[in-house]
């Protein structure tokens, strides 16, 4: 079995728009679609045809493009079924533990409620790679539209709980002014440090932060980091639980 290929690549702002791609079968799945035309391109670019579209909220920037990619594909369009009245095409709806196909491989749909109450994340276990959508970014998580702090902590404690080494797909570019806010927080602290620096140095050179892994976001992102003494010491909230904890980190990043 040959591994699975992934391509990423800008779209509009700071979106990233990614392909996925099994050799072995041919199969070939747009995540999200913030712009049909660059999608398109990037598959035309890599010999793909597109075959599938597997969204991970509703949100424009993510769904957009469905129905113009699915025009110009016949590709079938997976997407949370608690966005049924709100993502358009959807031909396939999944919920929390389904497990979707690209050919011979299979992805586990998490539900990761909090940033929208319909968003939801792809693990491909066995090729160690997430799609985690607007839920987790580098050094940062999505703005709370919907949900609730207690809500997406939880469903951050669930995307954490994925292995180290789970190579994480985020949907933006926001790392180094996440990063930067991290700092503002634990100016002090090594791996908020050492991240930051690394991030503005390949932003300088024009290049990504994502993919990021778990691993790497568990020592210092500190929206993963509720139960971390130095995070809590930092806030004054030693003693607050985890959720009140990441309440507060949000709260302040939504005025950074
Ligand atoms: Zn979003
Ligand atoms: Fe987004």
């Amino acid at each position: 079995m040959s591994s699975l290929l992934v391509r990423q690549f800008s779209c509009l702002q700071d979106n990233y728009g990614f392909l996925v791609h099994d050799p072995d079968s041919g199969e070939t799945a747009a995540i999200d679609t913030p712009d049909a035309d660059r999608i398109l391109a990037e598959a035309g670019k890599a010999g793909w045809t597109i075959t599938q579209i597997w969204n991970t909220h509703h949100h424009w920037d993510h769904a957009g493009g469905n129905l113009a990619l699915k025009q110009a594909t016949g590709a079938r369009i997976i997407a949370p079924s608690y966005d049924r009245g709100r993502i358009e095409g959807i031909d396939t709806e999944v919920s929390d533990g389904d497990v979707v196909m690209l050919g011979t491989r299979a992805a586990q749909v998490l539900f990761t409620p909090g940033h929208t109450l319909g968003h939801v994340i792809y693990w491909f276990e066995d090729d160690a790679v997430a799609f985690v959508g607007d839920t987790l970014f580098a050094m940062g998580c999505g703005r709370l539209f919907e949900g609730s702090p207690q809500q997406m902590w939880t469903s951050l404690s669930r995307v954490a709980a994925l292995p180290d080494n789970t190579s994480v797909y985020c949907a933006h570019e926001y790392t180094q002014a996440n990063a930067h806010f991290a700092l503002s927080i634990e100016p002090d602290h090594p791996g908020v440090k050492t991240y930051a620096h690394e991030v503005d140095r390949l932003r300088a050179d024009g290049r990504a932060t994502v993919p990021t892994t778990i691993g790497r976001e568990k020592a210092a992102n500190p929206f993963l980091r509720a139960a971390d003494p130095a995070l809590r010491r930092a806030l004054g909230m030693e003693d607050a639980d985890d959720a009140a904890v990441f309440a507060e980190v949000r709260r302040r990043k939504d005025s950074f």
